[in-house]
């Protein structure tokens, strides 16, 4: 398959005008100006749109009425087509604080589904595993998670999880004594930890990242304010150039001159941007189930009945809008933060994260000014397509 007529974001620059040849799942050749007719029968012609490397969501919960915490494959499945339909070529499944049982219950079911999807044909994005936020949390911070069943890390509920081989990020707060041999056992496996849902002040942060900590879950959101003799997590994130911060770019969890200061810090490779979407995605205004309680949506703000922020019901291709809005730079420039961040802070950047040769075919094509999404290709298939003009 070859996209031609394309205008192409790769990491050393943007070709006003090529081709990108997929192969057997991967990108196998990039050419500038007009490719040889005999490289492949298949061909779109992309009409001077935009190709940028799909979009990576490492935090997302739901859409389209399911939910991670259904724990069923149809659930995980109906999230993959949904997302595909907006950009995103891979996404971590994001579980909430619940039970032992529950979460066993939901991590398996992301295990065996990313599994079964591998080896079928892509019809959405690429299940790559589990983000696993909560129940190690902090309930001073504990936001709309489930205040009953935070609780600190056990190694004889927590080890069984890590063993399902399928946790790829996992949030907790780090200030508990109780939860800090789960960071260094998840740094020597691998698995990204991110520091979230916490009330750490400033020392106890520097040193959970001493510790192996190198993210921040949906920054600005769930720990304490940035104060001048008072730096706490965020003195320490926005500071710390290992560190990677996770943003909720619906402009209601964060100020737009807040977005705009950790772009200033942050930028190119420490921002990453995350959806937090929940069930509601993709529906109208109204009241959705979450574990026994409820979350109210209004004019798509999604909130429990005391109040507290509950998710988003953004959409990647939103979320990149409204970034590109209110930093007010061009997508060429801003793309990092909708995918080759993600894929570092995972480390799946080997195969992940850029329009680079020997890479997955993971790609999508906007329109550079509004964002909306032509076509969206997982592993070379299309998984998502509209007419171009
Ligand atoms: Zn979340």
């Amino acid at each position: 398959m070859l996209i031609e007529n394309a205008r192409i974001v790769t990491p050393t620059g943007v070709m006003a005008r090529g081709w990108v040849l997929c192969r057997e799942g991967k990108i196998a050749a990039i050419g500038e100006g007009t490719p040889n007719p005999t490289l492949s029968q298949e061909r779109l012609n992309a009409k001077g749109e935009l190709l940028l490397p799909g979009f990576i969501d490492v935090h997302v919960h739901g859409s389209d009425g399911v939910d991670t915490m259904d724990a069923t494959p149809e659930s995980l499945r109906q999230m993959s087509r949904f997302y595909g339909q907006h950009g995103v070529t891979s996404f971590l499944a994001t579980t909430w604080t619940d039970t032992q049982e529950r979460i066993s219950a939901a991590l398996e079911a992301i295990r065996s589904t990313r599994d079964a999807m591998a080896l079928e044909e892509p019809q959405g994005a690429q299940l790559l595993g589990a983000h696993l936020e909560g129940p190690y949390l902090n309930p001073v911070k504990g936001g709309a998670q489930n205040l009953d069943l935070i609780r600190q890390a056990d190694p004889i509920e927590a080890l069984p999880w890590l063993d399902l081989d399928v946790i790829r990020l996992l949030s907790l707060a780090p200030e508990f004594a109780e939860n800090q041999w789960l960071i260094e056992t998840c740094v020597a496996r691998g698995i990204t930890v991110s520091i979230a849902h916490t009330d750490a002040n400033y020392e106890e942060a520097l040193s959970a990242i001493q510790q192996g900590v190198t993210h921040s879950t949906h920054t600005f959101n769930a720990m304490p304010p940035l104060l001048h003799r008072e730096p706490a997590v965020l003195g320490v994130v926005l500071n710390d150039r290992r560190v990677r911060c996770e943003l909720i770019a619906d402009l209601v969890h964060v100020h737009p001159a807040m977005i705009r200061l950790l772009w200033q810090i942050k930028k190119p490779d420490g921002l990453i941007l995350i959806t937090d979407a929940i069930r509601a995605t993709g529906l109208p205004d109204g009241d959705y189930p979450v574990d026994t309680r409820v979350i109210q949506v209004r004019e798509g703000i999604a909130r429990l009945p005391e109040g507290a922020l509950a998710g988003s019901t953004l959409t990647m291709d939103r979320a990149v809008y409204r970034f590109m809005q209110t930093i007010g730079e061009p997508l060429e420039m801003l793309w990092p933060v909708t995918s080759r961040n993600a894929a570092n802070a995972i480390h799946m950047g080997h195969r992940k994260g850029t329009i680079e040769i020997g890479k997955d075919a993971d790609l999508v094509l906007v329109n550079a000014q509004t964002v909306t999404v032509h076509w969206t290709w997982v592993g070379g298939t299309p998984v998502y397509s509209t007419p171009l003009e």
